[in-house]
């Protein structure tokens, strides 16, 4: 794919994963339990967009949309520190909005095109997590076809804005032991995958011992495929 340029996770073993890195132009979704360490991949990628491209990053900023209230920037301090990036710029180039609910998300993101065209060195979107609001506005098999749909014009608009600008597109969703119990309708969905056409790559993420995580693509025909292993440390997503 032309033009495509790739954001380093902190960890060589990922980025082989997703060949190279996060991409632009394209939605990576990272699914998985809690703790799983979802948000802390979103905080490193945050700040390793920033990083020159010969260290990995795209010398850009980072949009950084928090709908669970998880975000610290305690933890961009950490990981920019660890990195030796100078810490205030580091927070200056990270646009942190909070989402309150499924109306303000989407108001958000029908004006980040704004925001996008502006500000071209944004090279970044996060939505950290994505169906949090969804889920809990529209819970259940009875608002499955609303839910679905506002959930998909939300997902459409996220992958135009990453293919438009150039933008690497970050979701996250907490998923328990089916991706394709929230997406799509349960009793449909076995071995159908997601019901939702994006474009895009999904990764899953499981804990294992410790500190360490698994990481696996899926549905991604030209990634390969396997599982890595990669640690959440006090200074960030590593080996
Ligand atoms: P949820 O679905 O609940 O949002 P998540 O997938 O976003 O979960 P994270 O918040 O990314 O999970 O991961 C939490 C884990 O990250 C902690 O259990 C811990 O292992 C690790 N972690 C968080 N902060 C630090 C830190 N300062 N130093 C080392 N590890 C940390
Ligand atoms: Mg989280």
């Amino acid at each position: 794919r032309m033009n495509v340029r790739k954001i380093t996770t902190g960890s060589q073993a990922l980025d082989g994963l997703l060949g190279g890195g996060i991409e632009t132009r394209t939605m990576t979704e990272f699914f998985g339990e809690f703790g799983s360490g979802k948000t802390q991949l979103c905080h490193q990628l945050s700040v390793n967009v920033q990083l020159p491209p010969e260290k990995g990053g795209l010398s850009g900023k980072a949009v950084y949309i928090d709908t669970e209230g998880t975000f610290r920037w305690e933890r961009i301090e950490n990981m920019a520190k660890a990195l030796g990036l100078d810490i205030d710029n580091v927070m200056n180039n990270i646009y942190y909005i909070r989402a309150i609910n499924t109306d303000h998300q989407i108001a958000i993101v029908d004006d980040l095109q704004e925001l996008v065209s502006k500000d071209p060195s944004i090279k970044l979107i996060i939505v950290d997590s994505v169906t949090s609001h969804f889920r809990a506005e529209y819970p259940g098999r009875e608002n499955l076809a609303v839910r679905q749909q506002k959930l998909n014009k939300h997902l459409h608009q996220l992958t135009r804005l990453a293919e438009v600008y150039d933008i690497a597109v970050i979701i996250t969703n907490q998923v328990m032991a089916r991706p394709d119990m929230f997406y799509g309708d349960p009793t449909v969905a076995v071995g159908g995958h997601t019901l939702y056409h994006v474009p895009g790559i999904r990764v899953q993420l499981k804990k294992s011992r410790g500190n360490r995580r698994i990481a696996r693509v899926v549905d991604a025909p030209h990634l390969p495929e396997g599982e890595v292993v990669f640690a959440l440390t006090e200074e960030g997503i590593r080996d």
